[in-house]
């Protein structure tokens, strides 16, 4: 069975970027006769906007796009969240770290490693096991030890889509296949180091909890915004620590502002008008390479296009 979802992060409504992320997944869910869920990604709650999420709801629904289960909220499921944490403790691929943002700028001076403008740089280790730990000061947050790769033969709903190469001089190389981008490769422990998984203002990060929510919500088809393809090797990692399936990727092309950067909340794109539901889907399914419906039949036949556009779908993808 074909699970696919949209998992939005409640900090705004829907911008015309996010609606192709939207109608992909659906259209993928659809074109392959399958379920389509919506996850409300509401761990990061300093950045939460009030309303946000009943609103990206109603933007939704004006368009037609309905999930077939009621919506979960991240912010429920942090039972979940702790439950994983414990065991990738337990099994030595997480470790608790003390360093504040000064200590690791530190450690990276010291290192020889200037942060880049914009930049994140790999956590040096300073704490991981291996290196002394906590060396009696008290934990604040909880990383991913990415040299820890497990090389266990986790079920996977894309048998031939990622695997790993496993040399000495490469041992978290992770190549991985993307159904638009083709096969992607990132050595995550040099490109973004053991990263966080509880932070250390208690909040559950990210990585962790879309990784956990897809496994439980039986996620076979993720299909998001190509922004996000760089964090696909962090949650396969996850995925093999933690011995749940890994779905199949597809990541969409970004909707630019006239800037040229990227649309998004942070960058002030507008709300997504949804007077006009046809209108909408129809600059969504263009970025989809999706053909416009003809003139004269605009805000007439939505279902009908709906259904166009996931038999073209279908008939694009694998
Ligand atoms: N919540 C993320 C966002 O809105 C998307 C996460 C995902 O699809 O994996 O950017």
């Amino acid at each position: 069975m074909h699970i696919g979802r949209f998992a939005p992060s409640p900090t705004g409504p829907l911008h015309a970027g996010s609606l192709v992320a939207a109608l992909a997944s659906w259209l993928d869910a659809r074109a392959h006769g399958g379920r389509w869920l919506v996850r409300i990604e509401d761990v990061d709650t300093p950045r939460c906007v009030p309303g946000a999420d009943q609103f990206i709801l109603s933007q939704l629904a004006a368009c037609g796009l309905m999930p077939d289960e009621a919506p979960v909220w991240q912010s429920q499921r942090t039972t979940h969240y702790r439950a994983a944490l414990d065991r990738l403790v337990a099994s030595g691929h997480a470790y608790p770290c003390a360093c504040s943002r000064k200590d690791i700028e530190a450690a990276q001076a010291a290192r020889g490693t200037l942060r880049q403008r914009g930049a994140e740089l790999p956590y040096p280790g300073t704490c991981r096991p291996e290196h002394g730990g906590l060396n009696g000061r008290a934990p604040r947050a909880w990383r991913r030890h990415t040299g820890k790769f497990s090389f266990n033969d986790a079920p996977t709903h894309s048998p031939s889509a990622e695997s790993a190469t496993n040399s000495i001089a490469n041992v978290t190389s992770l190549h991985w296949h993307d159904r638009r981008l083709g096969t992607q490769h990132q050595h995550v422990e040099q490109a973004v180091g053991d990263f966080v998984l509880l932070r250390a203002d208690g909040l559950w990060a990210y990585q962790l909890a879309v990784v956990v929510d897809d496994a439980l919500q039986g996620i076979t088809h993720v299909v998001r915004g190509e922004d996000l393809a760089d964090n696909t090797p962090r949650q396969i990692l996850l995925q093999r620590a933690l011995a749940v399936p890994t779905p199949r990727y597809l990541h969409t092309p970004l909707v630019l502002a006239k800037d040229g950067q990227k649309l998004s909340k942070q960058n002030g794109a507008q709300a997504l008008d949804v007077s006009q539901p046809l209108v909408a889907l129809t600059h969504a399914a263009q970025t989809l390479g999706l053909s416009a419906p003809p003139a004269g039949t605009v805000g007439l036949a939505l279902a009908a296009w709906r259904d166009e556009w996931a038999r073209r779908w279908a008939a694009g993808s694998g």
